[in-house]
């Protein structure tokens, strides 16, 4: 096996003032945590060799408009992608695409890939995502049946798009509504299938979850909750029906399955890295190896805001703990410390949560969702803002960040009342 050192690397700007030794930093993954740790690397100052080795044909790229305006048609790769390829040339980042490490060796600092390299590191850091959550009943294997994940599925999915065409998602969850929500733009017919007695129902409360349900209902999507997929039926090796538990059979097209995801942490566990529900890591995103850190999907981390560890599978928290990574690397430390948000598309509908509602004593609501397509729900315990879901509501999600972030203690009565502006309830 060869043994490739920083010195075989192109250097940025002409410059060898790496801060560690010699063979610089290794990130696995090439998604989103991993390309704001070279940018955010860079700007910290670090002017050592930097390799990123991405499993994906593609350079880094946001997987949000995957299942939106990238899915739709209505953008291209280049409104996808995170920077152009040249970037990581220019800043002296090797990128080593389609390219899968197989294994970490911590006692030689090296990675292995599984076309036999071997690439050694004076720092690593793991950045490798999660994937889909597989559905495990008969007919799993057939023709027609997608997940959602990568761009390379989006265009397989894509090929489905066509006059008279019929889906089934699985799962109700927001990717589910998404793909269902541009779908119903493409004229598909279209049936979500949710086991739970509502639709995302493990991130928001049944008040947000009953609108979405009404929204999609009036968009002319069937959504069925409490039907558990029991199999997939098809002819000649493709799909043609969705049969569940109860013996119903929905017939289709083509099925898109999103039931969750899985961290991939196997990596990290098979080396010896602690891994628990995500690989565990410190506010600066170190793992148990002084040597190895981590960032994005695949992590646990501890959050102060709510005093306890979360697992989180979102673009903030991959973009912040890349910044994380990167300033505790060149000896800064800059502790990721925030309340967690999100978003998620679904028609003409932009739904933005702040904070994380688990534990709630009372929801408050601004706004009436059972008519219209514009309120917020607040969620406090006893009496303090934790989190925020938010429809068509920039302004009440934008002060509810800061206001979460405050532990602040709100009036239930003037956060509904919609006479009293935001700025007012927050002043109060
Ligand atoms: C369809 C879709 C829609 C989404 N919508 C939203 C949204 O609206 N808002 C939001 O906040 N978040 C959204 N997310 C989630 C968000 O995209 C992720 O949380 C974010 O991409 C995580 O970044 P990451 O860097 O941790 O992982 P990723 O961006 O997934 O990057 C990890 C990379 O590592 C690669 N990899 C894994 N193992 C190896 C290995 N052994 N060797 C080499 N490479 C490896 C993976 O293939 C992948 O390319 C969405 C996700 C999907 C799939």
């Amino acid at each position: 096996m060869n043994s490739l050192t920083g010195r075989d690397l192109k250097r940025a700007g002409g410059a060898d003032v790496s801060t560690s030794g010699t063979n610089g930093i290794v990130i696995i993954g090439a998604g989103q945590a991993a390309s704001q740790a070279v940018m955010s690397l860079r700007s910290e100052g670090y002017e050592g060799p930097i390799r990123m080795i991405g499993d994906e044909a593609e350079p880094p790229y946001q997987r949000p408009p995957l299942s939106k305006k990238f899915l739709a048609g209505e953008i291209g790769f280049d409104r996808v992608e995170l920077k152009p390829v040249e970037f990581y040339a220019n800043a002296g980042c090797e990128l080593l695409l389609s390219t899968r490490v197989a294994a970490i060796e911590r006692a030689k600092k090296v990675v292995l890939t599984s076309d036999g390299r071997e690439i050694a590191y004076d720092k690593l850091i793991i950045a490798t995502g999660s994937r889909v959550r597989e559905i495990n009943v008969p007919g799993f294997d057939l023709e027609g049946v997608y997940y959602l994940r990568s761009v390379a599925d989006v265009h397989e999915i894509q090929k489905n798009f066509k006059p008279g065409a019929k889906m089934v998602v699985v799962g109700g969850g927001y990717i589910g509504l998404e793909v269902a929500a541009v779908a119903k733009k493409h004229d598909i017919s279209v049936t979500v299938l949710e086991t739970a007695e509502r639709v995302m129902a493990r991130v928001v409360d049944p008040i947000v979850s009953h609108f979405y349900e009404r929204i999609h209902r009036e968009e002319g999507v069937i959504i069925r909750t409490g039907v558990t997929v029991a199999g997939f039926e098809g002819e000649g090796g493709r799909i043609t029906h969705v049969v569940s538990g109860e013996g119903e059979s929905f017939p289709c097209t083509f099925v898109v399955v999103g039931i969750g995801i899985i961290p991939n942490t196997e990596l990290a566990q098979d080396a010896g890295v602690t891994v628990e529900n995500g690989i565990v890591v410190d506010e600066m995103t170190r793992t148990s190896d002084p040597d190895i850190y981590a960032a994005g999907d695949c992590t646990n981390h501890p959050n102060g805001v709510y005093g306890r560890r979360l697992r989180l599978e979102s673009v903030h928290n991959a973009i912040e703990q890349g910044k994380t990574a990167a300033a505790a690397i060149t000896g800064k430390d800059k502790p990721y410390n925030q309340v967690p948000w999100f978003w998620s598309d679904q028609y003409d509908l932009k739904l933005q949560i702040a904070g994380l509602s688990t534990g709630y004593t009372e929801a408050v609501t601004r706004g009436n969702p059972a008519e219209g397509r514009s309120f917020a729900v607040f969620y406090l315990k006893d009496g303090v803002l934790i989190a925020v879901d938010a429809v068509n509501r920039a302004p009440e999600f934008m002060m509810a960040r800061q206001l979460i972030a405050k532990q602040a203690k709100l009036d239930p009565k003037r956060l509904a009342d919609e006479s009293i502006s935001m700025k007012e309830v927050a002043n109060a």
